[in-house]
């Protein structure tokens, strides 16, 4: 599962790349920059900045886990399911209620990767795995990079991820380079 997708990122390794930020991580660090990505399943974000005064969609899609009140949402975390999810996930007209996370194959991811080859090719970049902790779910990993390996972009590409895990083989034999954090 993946919680976006950041293109044209020139800041997560060399030259220009794409992030694909993974979901899911068992670390709780108190510095995370994503607390978002923590959970390995969808979660429900609100801004109550964005709400709309007098609207009920959210609630009406999905009665069982949103309540309105003049405050803002009252969410029921506990009676989440995927039908709910499914219900809320383009739910709201200002974004103030968003779904974090969406189970995408590695051919879709890879899709929206390769639409900026020539930027890779020119700066030297290519992708970054992110998160979330990318090495919780290391089979999606791996798929990622042999896939990104197989449509050969120019070298030098040089993949990189951050990492704190332990989950090393077999993404240590893809010969990539990590990006200390
Ligand atoms: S659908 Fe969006 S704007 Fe409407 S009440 Fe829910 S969170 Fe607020």
């Amino acid at each position: 599962m993946i919680f976006n997708i950041q293109r044209y990122s020139t800041h997560d390794g060399p030259g220009i790349r794409t992030v694909v930020f993974l979901k899911g991580c068992s670390l709780g660090c108190r510095w995370c920059q994503n607390p978002e990505s923590r959970a390995r399943s969808e979660d429900l974000l609100y801004d109550a900045r964005l709400c709309l005064d007098g609207c009920e969609l959210c609630q009406q899609a999905a009665p069982e886990v949103i309540t309105r009140t003049l405050d803002g949402l009252i969410i029921h975390r506990q009676n989440v399911n995927d039908a709910h999810i499914a219900a809320l996930r383009h739910c709201c007209p200002t974004t103030a209620l968003t779904v974090c996370g969406e189970e995408k194959s590695v051919a879709e991811i890879m899709a929206t990767v390769l639409r900026d080859k020539p930027f890779y090719d020119r700066s030297g970049g290519g992708i970054t795995l992110s998160g979330g902790e990318p090495f919780m779910n290391p089979t999606l990993a791996q798929a990622l990079f042999e896939a990104s390996i197989r449509r050969a972009f120019t070298p030098p590409w040089k993949p990189a991820c951050t990492y704190r895990g332990s989950t090393l083989n077999p993404l240590y034999r893809l010969s990539i380079c990590f990006w200390p954090t």
